[in-house]
């Protein structure tokens, strides 16, 4: 019963582009009417008809300590008691990016945003800056959030010069965007070989988390590193997703790369609005009031914001020590164990991962390694899974070619619900 969210829908509608702040949240990829969240609370969402959820959608990644975590809603009360927002400097954005200057390994010098958009927009702008060249490099099928310069597709081919994938983007911003398969290093390699002058950086989301959830081949961002090297580019890792995620110190930990930049956003603000972009010191310099480079915002380092982020990073500081992200990437393990379990016993082919706090459930024969791969899965049995399981009481994305996301508060009985859900779920994917 879902009477409630149907009318919900029907007035958002009727204000709103689609009803809603961000095209996702429409269910356009399975069809059917979103439900509206009424509150959150650990591992589960209840929407205002009643009804529970075990969520993995976790806000799109952002609430690794689950809802409404307690000493995350005290630390910000706390914040909100003293002000919202001054414009002048606080102690607290210190405390954050000294936390951040600690977790992630390549990171010397910070500076918050309120998106991960935010952050990626102007770590490629620093990039072009500091490297004084006009091109950057993209993966199909990764997504660094709209920025006109990265809504851009890739063509057919190497390398293409970029179309834009919006109508808006003009063609002269598109044209300095190159695009490349993702895990490709042929590809890559001839870029280089043609354009590689003209690079001012290669971002890339180290684990891919927009097409679903993509591990990265052995060997693919040790190549980016060499190539960027090579030809005097700037490695970006759009940590936006990973970062704090598969590993505590992100992607660039749990693989041992240092990237030249780092973007962040999501774990960051625990579920406020937050992104922050970092990396070399010498770098970093180039950016306002201490270099050139321009870029500021009125909300930027929020109080509330940093209250949450803090906390959330302190606790995860600790938590990673007890072994977290082992014990998230074995929950996800026996979620796509059962996920396959039951579609091979039904003779529907399907694949899954699980990396750190991240997975991927698929209805394809094995797990992707690209966008086109990505592309091939069965969306109409993913559609039918998604509304049992939801019918059944589990949130999964409401698209296949999202990542799965787990947090530290999800234990035995929400596995045991989850895996129960799926096999009744099963049932109804035909
Ligand atoms: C979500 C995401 C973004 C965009 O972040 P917003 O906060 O939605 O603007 C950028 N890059 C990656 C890898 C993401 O997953």
């Amino acid at each position: 019963m879902r009477s409630k969210s149907e009318a919900a829908f029907e007035s958002a509608k009727a204000v709103m582009p689609g009803g809603v702040n961000s095209p996702v949240r429409a269910y356009r990829a399975v069809g059917g009417t979103p439900f509206f969240a009424d509150k959150g609370e650990g591992p589960y969402l209840w929407d205002i008809d009643g009804n529970r959820y075990v969520d993995y959608l976790l806000s799109w990644g952002p609430l690794i300590w689950g809802h409404a975590h307690p000493e995350i809603v005290k630390a910000v009360t706390e914040a909100a008691v003293k002000g919202t927002s001054f414009g002048v400097p606080t102690e607290l954005e210190t405390r954050m990016a000294r936390l951040v200057v600690d977790i992630v390994p390549s990171v010397d010098v910070v500076r918050m945003v309120n998106s991960g958009t935010e952050a990626t927009m102007s770590a490629l702008r620093l990039a072009r800056a500091f490297t004084k060249r006009p091109c950057i490099v993209k993966f199909e099928g990764c997504y660094h959030g709209h920025a006109d310069s990265l809504l851009v597709k890739a063509g057919s081919g190497v390398a293409t010069f970029g179309l834009p994938d919006s109508p808006g983007v003009t063609p002269q911003t598109a044209e300095g965007t190159l695009t490349v398969p993702y895990n490709d290093i042929p590809a890559i390699e001839a870029l280089f070989e043609q354009r590689g002058e003209q690079i001012a950086a290669v971002i890339v989301e180290p684990v891919a988390g927009n097409m679903g959830c993509i591990r990265p081949k052995d060997g693919f961002l040790q190549k980016l590193r060499a190539l960027t090297q090579e030809y005097g580019a700037l490695l970006i890792f759009d940590e936006v997703m990973t970062g704090f995620r598969v590993a505590l110190g992100g992607a660039q930990a749990r693989f041992g790369i240092q990237p030249d930049l780092t973007t962040m956003g999501k774990v960051i603000g625990a579920g406020l609005p937050v992104g922050a972009y970092g990396g070399r010191r010498d770098i970093m310099a180039m950016v306002a009031p201490e270099g050139p480079v321009y870029q500021a915002g009125t909300l930027s380092g929020n109080p509330l914001a940093m209250a949450a982020g803090v906390v959330a990073l302190e606790m995860l500081k600790n938590a990673a020590a007890g072994g977290l992200y082992d014990r998230m990437q074995d929950y996800g393990q026996k979620l796509v164990e059962t996920f396959v379990a039951e579609g091979k016993r039904r003779g529907i082919p399907v694949s899954g991962h699980a990396i750190g706090g991240m997975f991927g459930l698929f209805f394809r024969d094995a797990s992707p390694e690209n966008y086109e791969q990505a592309s091939q899965c069965d969306k109409e049995r993913y559609a039918q899974f998604f509304h049992a399981m939801l019918n059944n009481g589990v949130s999964f994305a409401p698209s296949q070619l999202e990542s799965g996301f787990l947090s530290a508060v999800h234990g035995e009985t929400e596995l045991n619900l989850t895996q129960e859900a799926m096999v009744s779920a099963f049932r109804q994917v035909g």
